[in-house]
């Protein structure tokens, strides 16, 4: 055996070792959940997550395993734990899923979404899939209806596509309730006979939503014919039966096991994210344990006077009920009148939701509830910035960031006499503090954020390698510029759009949402289907056009303040981006222009409390561009917590010496992971 034999073998050993591990583990999982029957608790105790990953990663370490990697690794296992144990003690109080099959209805044939989304629903439960094919939606309900099938599997919205309406008015008219969820990623693969070849296609067959979702790809093989199928696993049983080299299927990679296709091309969608959210219908509702959480699907109308589903709405928050999904749907009997379908987060024999549900009665002419079902979604515990720094002792309770309490409300200016309406920006309008939600992340509330990575995106590399460590040393987001603002046209002007893929490449693999700069009016739209945040730049403040375009996007905007502004005008800049629609906007002081050369630009650190006073927006320091040295990057954003902006924007790059743009002030890793360490440890 050769060398190479031996080692692969040893791999191979060590990964059979991992797997029984895995299963122990989940056995000692499901123990713990038959012992909170016991005593009904909760099955989720995040705390103990939490402090279970802290203690995990600080352990990884010492044996040479990155933060990034181990905490999601083990985010992964902790949702699975959870789930099984979910599934265990629903199992107890529902004694049917206990049985070892099931029959599930859904549309299409073997291979089809709805096929994968029934067999992974009962392999929650560990129970075989009879399948009931149906060919309509209308079919899957009525194979339930009349026993033909226990359950009933239908898709009711997908995240590129939006609401499927057709099973919404389906909903309106039968008896049966929803007793779960289940979203699914949807991976389209483009699928053909053995022997076929890519360029030598010239016919490929699908269900027209899937072909829809994969235009791009296919604008690049015009040659190609596209052909509609009635689903996915027509699409993908016809090409078995043509068996012919030139025709190819877009299906799925179980598809091509069950269909014997090769996959010819992964990942040929337009989004990589693509989800599709199924629920499971049946005859009988489910009874759900307190102990895990709940979704209520409520169905209602209400009558056309204004204000009564802002009645409907406001009865939920009194009662704490979070809201989940709102859908209108049209009555077709009665032009203009509306059902409306709601999701609620709760039980619904709680007693707030109990009594939300009897008060309802008041508001509506008409209300259902469609089912109360396990709720799916398990949100991944996060470590805290603080647990990822080296040598922390492990924290359990984040840190508030320093001066966390809201500012107190400006005496009114004499700019704004109180006929006028007060401007978006200020305090007199909104009293509390506009706090921005991206994914996750929250900026603007308690904790103190960091957005960091190079000055330009100069190639792959450079920027997944930058975003990893952003990532290890707990950072929050991913800043890079593709198109630069440079003060000499020669000057390296940025790899815009190829460097914006390498960068949203980057922050998925990173899990990092990922910032940067747009200086076109004409390039905003299509910046902000890739970026999480859109950032103006200093030279850029005042070009009202940009402010306006960008004032319309759904993205939050970073805006940075002039090199020559004053506070007043940089709120100015704001009015317009927050009077074109857009409500999320954080400020950002990056140093201004006076008579000192010995740095770059004089970070003005008095506008974060005195912004704080004249606005709701959030502050953020960019400690780089202000002073244009990075051995004096560290103290500035320290300084920048101490006088309470809600977070900093620093410039990080693999090798500072070697920059395309700003070398002199970008932070290598060591000196990355030194600030992180004393701003958070
Ligand atoms: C930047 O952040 O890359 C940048 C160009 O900053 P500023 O607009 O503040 O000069
Ligand atoms: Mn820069």
């Amino acid at each position: 055996m050769s060398e190479l034999d031996t080692i692969r073998q040893e791999i191979n050993q060590l990964d059979h070792e991992l797997l029984s591990i895995l299963s122990k583990r989940k056995q000692l999982s499901l123990d713990v959940a038959k012992n909170k029957l016991k005593v009904p608790k909760p099955v989720r105790d995040s705390e103990r997550e939490r402090s279970i990953l802290t203690s995990l990663v600080h352990q990884a370490r010492e044996q040479g395993l990155e933060a990034h990697y181990i905490s999601r690794l083990y985010q992964l296992i902790m949702e699975n734990s959870v789930l099984a144990q979910h599934a265990y003690i629903q199992n107890i109080q529902n004694p049917e899923l206990k049985l070892p099959s099931a029959t599930i209805a859904f549309l299409g044939d073997k291979g089809s979404y709805s096929h994968l989304a029934a067999r992974r629903h009962l392999a929650r439960n560990e129970q075989q899939l009879v399948e009931c094919c149906c060919r309509t939606f209308a079919d899957v309900i009525r194979a339930v209806e009349n026993g033909q099938a226990e359950y009933g599997i239908l898709p009711i919205e997908n995240t590129c596509s939006g609401s499927i309406n057709e099973v919404y008015d389906l909903m309106q008219h039968t008896q049966l309730s929803i007793i779960g969820e289940l979203s699914l990623p949807i991976e389209h693969c483009l699928l053909a006979p053995e022997g076929a070849e890519l360029n030598k296609l010239t016919t490929v067959y699908s269900h027209p939503q899937a072909i829809q979702q994969c235009s791009d790809f296919f604008a690049n093989y015009p040659q190609i014919r596209l052909e509609y199928c009635d689903s996915t696993s027509a699409a993908m049983q016809k090409v078995q039966e043509m068996n012919r080299p030139d025709v190819a299927a877009i299906g799925n990679a179980d598809g091509a096991d069950i269909y014997q296709l090769k996959n010819l091309h992964q990942q040929i969608a337009n989004h990589s994210e693509n989800y599709t959210r199924f629920i499971i219908t049946s005859r009988k509702p489910v009874e759900v344990s307190s102990q895990i959480p709940a979704k209520c699907t409520l169905v209602l109308s209400t009558g056309q006077k204004a204000g009564s589903l802002a009645e409907v709405l406001l009865i939920l928050r009194e009662h704490n009920i979070n809201m989940s999904k709102l859908e209108s749907r049209p009555v077709p009997t009665s032009p203009w009148e509306e059902l409306f379908y709601i999701d609620v987060e709760s039980h619904l024999q709680s007693e707030p939701m109990q009594q939300a549900l009897n008060e309802l009665t008041r508001v509506t002419r008409h209300i259902k509830v469609l089912g109360c079902y396990p709720s799916e979604t398990i949100q991944p515990t996060e470590l805290p910035t603080e647990a990822l720094q080296p040598q922390a002792e492990p924290k359990i309770a984040a840190q508030p960031a320093a001066e966390s309490k809201p500012a107190q409300a400006p005496a009114k200016t004499s700019a704004n006499k109180s006929t006028k309406k007060p401007p978006l920006v200020s305090r007199e309008h909104k009293a509390q503090d506009t706090r921005i939600q991206i994914g996750q992340l929250e900026i603007g509330g308690d904790q103190f954020i960091t957005m960091a990575g190079p000055c330009s995106v100069e190639s792959c590399e450079q920027i997944h390698e930058t975003a990893l460590i952003v990532k290890e040393f707990g950072g929050h987001m991913l800043r890079g510029g593709c198109f630069k603002p440079r003060t000499n046209p020669y000057s390296f002007q940025g790899l815009g759009y190829q460097g914006l893929d390498y960068m949203q490449q980057a922050g998925q693999s990173a899990r990092l949402p990922i910032i940067t700069e747009v200086m076109d009016r004409e390039d905003v739209h299509k910046v902000a289907l890739q970026a999480d945040v859109l950032q103006i730049g200093a030279r850029n403040m005042q070009n009202f056009a940009l402010l306006k375009e960008v004032g319309k996007t759904t993205r939050p905007i970073l805006l940075k303040r002039g090199l020559m502004s004053s506070l007043d005008e940089l709120l100015g800049a704001a009015e317009y981006i927050l009077a074109h629609g857009n409500q999320q906007v954080m400020l950002c002081e990056r140093g201004i222009r006076t008579f000192e050369t010995a740095t770059r630009n004089t970070l003005d650190l008095s506008a974060v409390p005195l912004l704080k006073q004249m606005t709701h927006l959030p502050i953020i320091i960019d400690p780089s561009h202000a002073v244009g040295k990075r051995d004096l990057v560290l103290p500035m954003a320290k300084a920048a917590k101490a006088v309470g902006a809600h977070g900093i924007i620093v410039e990080v790059h693999p090798d500072p010496d070697k920059a395309l743009s700003d070398a002199e002030q970008q932070l290598n890793f060591e000196q990355y992971q030194q600030m992180m360490g004393e701003l958070y440890r």
